[in-house]
């Protein structure tokens, strides 16, 4: 019998690349998502496979899952600020009520569950750069802190499932990641700036750009996943590329990779509680997964040009 992993959030951009990874590797996947941001273009190709089934579902509402579980990967919310920002309570909810469901559902089915954190719980990093033991500067109540708070109660309702029932638990806090799949309007850098200098608009930089990020190509991230659920590790871990650039760079970046005249930069107001800084420490991932990101920026953005390219009007 293969081993059957639930992956909510499928139809999204990370999920659908790891439905992709699990059935790669002879798993069977049941996908799960309510197609709020996600689209079923992405797990278009996987609907006629026996081993992928999809349920259309909202996992805030009480989720149930026929036969066995070995696995459990919950990806499932909103996850780009703009998205966030325009359904703020669904984004608490499943991070929390969802949450507690699928970890109940794990307890129930004697799964091993792993949740989607972020580098979002170290809110405007006060330390440089981020290690799993620094514990954050969030504004609760500021726009971004349904988010932020969604996933922190996330970790400690997941961390208290594993203390106080014995379940098999893990954390992976995800850095900026990117690749194809991404919703072009999603509002997230990459896709804004490469949808915006395809279509030779202005790049809306926001601030002055001089706030960073450092960008994780999907392949890497999703071998990163695969390693902390087949580890033995429940601690939270960074996943993500120590690649650290302004914003400002990376849109002269895009600028360069598009090559489109008509394209320039056009600075907008830098949205509330943005983070300044932000990149991972990944010492924890090298030395309890043997994890270590290898795309360069240069290769991932040629990698995913192309999918942008066909999808932009
Ligand atoms: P995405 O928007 O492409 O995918 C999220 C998916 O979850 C969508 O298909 C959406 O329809 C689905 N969903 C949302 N609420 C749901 C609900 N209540 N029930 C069922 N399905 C629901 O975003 P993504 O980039 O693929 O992010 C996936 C996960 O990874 C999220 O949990 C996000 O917080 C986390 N994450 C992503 C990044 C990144 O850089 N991409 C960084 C940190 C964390
Ligand atoms: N950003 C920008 N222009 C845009 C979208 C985002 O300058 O059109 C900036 C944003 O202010 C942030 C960074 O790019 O500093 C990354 O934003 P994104 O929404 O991709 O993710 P975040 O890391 O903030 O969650």
């Amino acid at each position: 019998m293969n081993k059957r992993v639930l992956i909510t959030g499928a139809a999204g951009f990370l999920g659908s690349h790891l439905s992709d990874r699990f059935l790669k590797e002879g798993y069977e996947v049941i996908g799960m998502d309510n197609l709020i941001t996600g689209s079923m273009d992405n797990i278009a190709h996987l609907m006629p496979r026996e081993d992928f089934t999809f349920y259309h579902h909202d996992v805030s509402k009480f989720v149930h899952v026929a036969g066995e579980l070995d696995y459990i990967l919950h990806f499932a919310s909103p996850a780009s600020p703009i998205d966030y920002l325009k359904m703020p309570i669904q984004t608490l909810k499943v991070g929390s009520l969802g949450t507690h469901n699928l970890l109940g559902l794990a307890k129930a089915k004697n799964a091993r569950m792993l949740i989607a954190s972020t580098s979002e719980v170290y809110g405007d990093p006060l330390v440089h750069p981020q290690t799993e033991d620094y514990w954050g500067n969030v504004n609760p109540v500021g726009p971004r802190g349904v988010y932020d708070e969604a996933k922190r109660f996330q970790e400690a309702m997941t961390m208290a499932y594993h203390t106080f029932h014995g379940l098999e638990t893990r954390i992976v806090r995800i850095f900026n990641t990117y690749g194809p799949r991404m919703r072009v309007d999603d509002g997230r850098v990459l896709p804004a700036f490469i949808s915006q200098a395809i279509r030779g608009e202005g790049l809306t930089v926001f601030g002055d750009g001089s706030q960073t990020r450092s960008f994780c190509y999907v392949d890497d991230l999703v071998e990163g996943i695969y390693r902390l659920l087949l580890s033995d590790f429940a601690q939270p871990v960074n996943i993500g590329n120590g690649d650290e650039i302004t914003i400002m760079d990376f849109a002269r970046e895009i600028l360069a990779l598009v090559g489109n005249d008509k394209a320039y930069l056009d600075h907008r107001p830098l949205p509330v509680d943005d983070p300044k800084k932000r990149r991972p420490n990944t010492d924890l991932a090298k030395k309890v997964l043997d994890w270590q990101p290898t795309i360069s920026r240069a290769e991932g953005l040629a990698k995913t040009l192309p999918y942008f390219l066909d999808k932009v009007k």
